[in-house]
């Protein structure tokens, strides 16, 4: 083959590979630009709505926007990129300390699913080497300080400085992986196509550089053996969630030598939840976001920022005010949560085990992609049941706030709104993927969230 043809075949390749992105979401690069700007502020003004000084009661009846826009510890932008040097130093040492035992501590090697290449990436999977060790530590340092802890009530009194210096280190993290996303692969690395392109995300490839910046260029982004998007999806978000609960826990009982059962028990709901995630992530290599979104500024914010620092404002709220609830509502927000967490996991493990063959007895509709869709069992339910069953361990969560502010049931709201978008981009994905088989299955299960509702 002369030069000439040799460099047609790898144009031609690297264009299969990773078509131009031809179907904008989020409104195209003018949403992206407004969720960019919109939701940092959001979660600022969440969070500045629930501080120890000042926070929402009821139905915001003590609303105050002073309080909000200028009130607590908030400094300019400049502040927080230059003279808040301790905490981008604790948030860098956690960040890049978690990001080496990721790589360090043992754990099985498991292939994620087929890249279009015809390839397969590994995955270290060792949640649990990482959950204990960090359970290991936080006991040690509580006997060494006599429970004093001095981390936890940095995290605690400094809340909000971290929460910016977690959205300007998301904005940075989704700068340099947009850039990495256009250096060839390295050394002696080829793709399935024996190109040296790397596999962008279908969907971030736009060329439009704002858009493709938010969406996520780069479908896997590694250095060396970490994978960026899964370490993100896992590790430092979903942790410091834990740690932020802890704070608010400990905060209290160092302030007042009890602790509030209804503080307690989002702790215990919300620590369940974050180590099922953690310790199940194999379920994570089969979710969309690993499968087929990129990594930009979207899931590094959501990952880094929005999920800590809004999923704890139940936490936070009951630190601040101290609420006792009776037996009873404390009978039922667990019910919920079990409820909940029973449809969620069943449903999705029921998947997962029809997908691997071990329930060829149920009822499915074969594709013509190979594949089969169960819809049987929870799946003739409807057509996501498992986010239904999600929905309900959030709103267990905030129910721990009782009746007591509508600011906390923020989270059932807007995960409501993010399941909705994520099954209408499920729904779209698979109508163009199984055709006649998807109308064939949405005959037979009608129902796409909430079984005769919706
Ligand atoms: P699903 O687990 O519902 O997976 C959807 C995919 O499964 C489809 O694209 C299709 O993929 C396959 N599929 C769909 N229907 C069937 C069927 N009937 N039989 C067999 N395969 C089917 O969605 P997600 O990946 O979005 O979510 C996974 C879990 O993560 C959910 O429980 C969700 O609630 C949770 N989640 C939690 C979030 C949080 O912030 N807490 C955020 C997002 C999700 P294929 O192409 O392989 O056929």
């Amino acid at each position: 083959m002369s030069k000439n043809s040799r460099n047609k075949a790898s144009k031609d390749a690297v264009k299969t590979l990773n078509p131009i992105t031809k179907e904008f979401e989020f409104s195209g690069m003018p949403g992206a630009l407004a969720i960019s700007l919109g939701l940092p502020v959001l979660i600022v003004i969440l969070n500045q709505m629930i501080r120890p000084d000042y926070y929402i009661t009821g139905l915001f009846e003590n609303f105050n926007i002073k309080e909000v826009l200028f009130g607590g510890e908030i400094k300019s932008l400049k502040d927080y990129l230059i003279n808040s040097k301790e905490t981008w130093v604790y948030y860098l040492f956690w960040f890049f300390g978690l990001a080496v035992l990721d790589v360090g501590l043992p754990g099985k090697t498991m292939n994620g699913v087929q890249l279009r290449d015809g390839t397969y990436l590994t995955y270290k999977i060792n949640g649990v080497a990482i959950s204990s060790f960090l359970i290991i530590v936080l006991a040690y340092r509580f006997q060494l300080t006599g429970g004093e802890m001095p981390e936890l009530q940095y995290l605690y009194n400094n809340h909000l400085e971290i929460c910016i210096v977690t959205i300007l280190f998301s904005f940075f993290l989704s700068c340099i992986v947009y850039a990495m996303s256009f250096v060839p692969l390295l050394l002696y690395k080829r793709n399935g196509f024996n190109t040296k392109q790397k596999i962008l995300a279908l969907g971030g490839n736009s060329q439009n550089v704002i858009y493709d910046w938010f969406i996520g260029r780069e479908l896997n982004p590694r250095v060396g053996p970490l994978d960026i998007k899964l370490f993100c999806e896992l590790r430092p978000g979903m942790l410091l969630w834990l740690l932020i609960n802890l704070a608010a826990l400990h905060h209290v009982w160092v302030k007042t030598g009890t602790i509030n059962n209804a503080l307690l028990l989002i702790n215990l709901l919300q620590g369940f939840y974050i180590f099922d995630g953690v310790l199940n992530e194999e379920g994570c290599l089969t979710m969309m976001d690993i499968t087929t979104d990129g990594f930009g500024f979207m899931l590094a914010f959501g990952d880094l920022s929005l999920v800590p620092f809004t999923y704890c404002l139940q936490a936070r709220y009951l630190s601040c005010n101290v609420i006792q609830l009776e037996n009873w509502q404390l009978a039922l927000i667990t019910c919920v949560m079990i409820l909940g967490y029973y449809i969620f996991h069943s449903s999705n493990q029921q998947k997962s085990d029809f997908r691997q063959g071990k329930l060829p007895h149920m009822k499915s509709i074969q594709t013509q992609r190979a594949t089969k869709l169960l819809c049987d069992g929870w799946w003739a339910k409807s057509q996501h049941i498992n986010y239904f069953g999600d929905w309900l361990i959030s709103l267990s969560w905030c129910l721990t706030t009782w009746n007591t502010n509508a600011l906390t049931y923020y989270y059932s709201l807007y995960f409501a709104t993010l399941l909705l978008h994520r099954q209408q981009r499920d729904e779209h994905k698979c109508r163009e993927k199984y055709g006649k088989s998807w109308e064939e299955y949405e005959k037979q299960v009608p129902y796409k969230i909430i079984p005769y509702i919706y």
